[in-house]
């Protein structure tokens, strides 16, 4: 089966089918292509053949997304009720179903609960000794994993180098006796770790260190059925950055994790639905001040990345591609500062009606997405070959105000 190029760009997609799509369907407009996931997901799924390559369901919640890494083959992680929910909800069997408890709400864990007395399969991740008493107290015993924390992490930004955070798993120095006393309660299935998010490069050497640690810990703690170390899997976000070298990744997790007498799961979320997606936004102002600022339709409710994380996203004039390029802060209708994409980038000369599509939409693009200032979340547009499906409508005003009443 082809597993498609290392990374789709924004100049690989159809410009004409997304200038069409949004004449037909309004901006700002996500557009999903369904084989793309497929291909990421068989990709990854490939490289690491005695691996069970879970789909971290956070990334990306929509039915559509979940719908695609089954018929891949894919089994789901969620980290919350609602996940877990929506996963069933597009096919998946919840006795394949990994549930990563963090700070979870007394109503998450009794959903967790009451969902394994039916399908016993489920296996419960938890981070904190007193998560595991909770279980207890609600009944439970069945399949869990302990969550551990190295102390060391890799990532892009602070924010997701989740194993430097102490708000993630188990302190390593604590697991021994940690999984002594879960192991008389539950059945003591694994060890998880996630310890870093966007790691490319030579990063990769740095996230293996980690795992290193990781495997060390999970070795004093055997027997286990599984060692399940996370995502992390990074992509290009930059047009000059190259993909990432799965066969090398494969290698130095296979040398890291291989002293520890488990199976190997994985659970990436970004790598299998970055590039799988993308945002159609319709150019609304044009204003010279020294320099060139292009009002677009998308804000920072469309896409938060560059706000919250002062993220890189591709930006591409798929009007008019071919025009001269000339540098532009592109913006959207939030009266705040921080509402910018990009900051005298070289796009396209755009007009006012020209149709921009912005990259690597997939991974923390919807599932971040708000109402700030009131404004409906945007439809999202699912391609797959030939077929074309609107998989979420466009919200209304009345959707934003549904949920309230005069007190
Ligand atoms: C977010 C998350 C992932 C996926 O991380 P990516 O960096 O998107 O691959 C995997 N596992 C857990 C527990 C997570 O919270």
């Amino acid at each position: 089966m082809d597993n498609g190029p290392p990374v789709r760009r924004l100049a690989d997609w159809d410009h004409d089918r997304l200038v069409a799509f949004a004449d037909r369907f309004e901006t700002p407009l996500y557009v999903l292509d369904r084989e793309r996931v497929r291909e990421n997901y068989r990709r990854i799924d490939s490289a690491f053949p005695d691996a069970e390559v879970m789909y971290a369901a956070k990334t990306n919640t929509g039915r559509a997304v979940l719908e695609s890494v089954l018929d891949a083959g894919a089994t789901i992680e969620g980290a919350a009720a609602g996940e877990l929910q929506r996963a069933i909800d597009a096919g998946a069997d919840p006795n394949d179903l990994q549930y990563t408890a963090v700070n979870p709400p007394d109503r998450e864990l009794e959903y967790a609960v009451d969902l394994a007395a039916e399908a016993p399969g489920l296996t419960i991740t938890a981070g904190a000794r007193d998560t595991f008493d909770r279980l207890e107290a609600l009944g439970y015993s069945g399949r869990v994993a302990i969550r551990v924390n190295p102390g060391i992490g890799t990532g892009h930004h602070d924010d997701v180098a989740t194993g430097k955070h102490a708000k993630f798993g188990i302190p390593g120095d604590d697991l021994p006796a940690v999984a002594d006393s879960v192991r008389e309660r539950f059945d003591l299935v694994g060890v998880h770790a996630h310890v870093g998010s966007g790691v490319l490069g030579d990063e990769i050497d740095e996230h293996a260190r980690a795992l290193e640690v990781v495997a060390d810990l999970a070795k004093g703690v055997e027997p286990i059925e599984f060692l399940d170390v996370g995502g992390g899997f990074g992509v290009p976000y930059r047009e000059d950055t190259d993909p990432l070298d799965l066969d090398r990744v494969a290698d130095a997790i296979r040398d890291a994790v291989a002293g520890v007498d488990a199976d190997l799961k994985l659970e990436p979320g970004r790598y299998v639905v970055a590039d799988a997606e993308c945002i159609v936004t319709r150019v609304n102002t044009i204003k010279e001040v020294g320099s060139t600022v292009v009002g677009v339709d998308a804000s920072l409710a469309t896409l938060v990345r560059p706000a919250m994380f002062g993220a890189y996203h591709p930006i591409r004039n798929v009007s008019a591609p071919d025009r001269e390029a000339t540098p532009v802060s592109v913006g959207g209708p939030c009266c705040t500062g921080a509402d910018v994409f990009c900051t005298d980038r070289p796009i396209a000369r755009p007009e006012r009606g020209d149709v921009l599509a912005i990259g690597m939409a997939g991974a923390y693009g919807y599932d971040l997405a708000s109402q700030f200032h009131s404004q409906p979340r945007p439809a999202e547009v699912a391609i797959d070959g030939d077929h074309v499906a609107v998989v979420r409508r466009r919200e209304t005003i009345d959707d934003v105000t549904r949920v309230e009443r005069s007190g």
